[in-house]
């Protein structure tokens, strides 16, 4: 069963109005409106043969000051295809106290398996001790956390998300499982480093294309894990959808499976075990806490 653990959805009333602007801005929005409501969603699914979908909305702080109302409308989703999408919750860091009672209504009320966090978008740095009332909430109730790592929007500050600062968490809370996006681009060797220190720390891969094309950034990145510390088998298959989709995603990681070994020798980035393990065994592992 592959399932793609990063997939935003969301509506237009709910999202920030700067993100909206920004695909506005590039003639873009009509089209992801579309590929993400919930038939968007499923119909990129179905294109990729991929059998479950990690889902979240695109931006994290609506405007009425009303963010629980996102949980809600990911819980529609799920309602709509329980079969097919897993929820994340989002919390508000500003909030905290309520933060973790809403993840006590995501938990037992709307069955969602995991959450979601933007320390960019949503400013706050992801080591703040302030937010350990959550980091103890997912701890104790096995929720991993899906952080964002790396680069992100240019109205966005990146200080806020370097993977470095989950270091600390991970010390903190070494029984969390937590999730760094996209493999902390570009601070490829910073995830490395914290990967090889925490066994509870993964990452997804997604969204490392690059500026170039093909597949070079994507190689350099699980390479480094790979060397650095054998991170490759704690990855998750994700495709950032709707910034990608997931048979791009598939297709990439199979494509360096089956065409590239590490520099100076004959073993292949990812093994065929490996390959199994991204794309089918992780998620479900962190997902069912075993
Ligand atoms: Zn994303």
């Amino acid at each position: 069963m592959i399932i793609d653990s990063h997939i935003h959805i969301g509506k237009e009333e709910l999202l920030s109005p700067d993100i909206v602007a920004f695909f506005k801005q590039k003639n873009a929005w009509e089209d992801i409106r579309e590929k993400i409501s919930p038939e968007g969603v499923i119909s990129a699914l179905d294109r990729s043969g991929v059998d479950k979908g990690v889902i979240f909305p695109l931006t994290f702080m609506p405007t009425n000051g009303n963010w629980q109302a996102m949980n809600d409308m990911t819980a529609d989703y799920v309602a709509l295809y329980p079969q097919r999408f897993i929820g994340f919750a989002i919390v508000n860091p500003k909030q905290v106290a309520e933060s973790v009672k809403e993840l006590e209504r995501c938990r037992t009320q709307l069955g969602f398996k995991g959450v979601k966090l933007h320390p960019s978008m949503q400013e706050f740095f992801s080591n703040s001790e302030s937010m350990f009332p959550v980091y103890q909430y997912c701890q104790d109730h096995h929720m991993p956390i899906l952080f964002h790592t790396g680069a992100s929007l240019p109205s966005h500050s990146d200080k806020f998300s370097h993977p470095i600062l989950l270091d600390d968490v991970a010390a903190k809370f070494p029984d969390l499982k937590m999730v760094i996006a996209h493999m902390g681009r570009p601070y490829y060797q910073d995830a490395a480093l914290i990967m090889r220190k925490h066994v509870n720390i993964y990452a997804d891969v997604c969204a490392n294309q690059g500026r170039v094309g093909g597949t070079t950034l994507l190689e350099m990145a699980l390479t480094w894990l790979k060397i650095y510390a054998d991170g490759v088998k704690r990855l998750l298959f994700a495709s950032d959808y709707p910034v990608f989709d997931p048979k791009r995603g598939l297709d990439d990681l199979d494509f360096i499976r089956k065409n590239r070994c590490l520099p100076n020798s004959n073993d292949p980035i990812i093994s065929d075990e490996e390959y199994l393990a991204i794309t089918e065994k992780n998620c479900t592992k962190i997902l069912l806490d075993i």
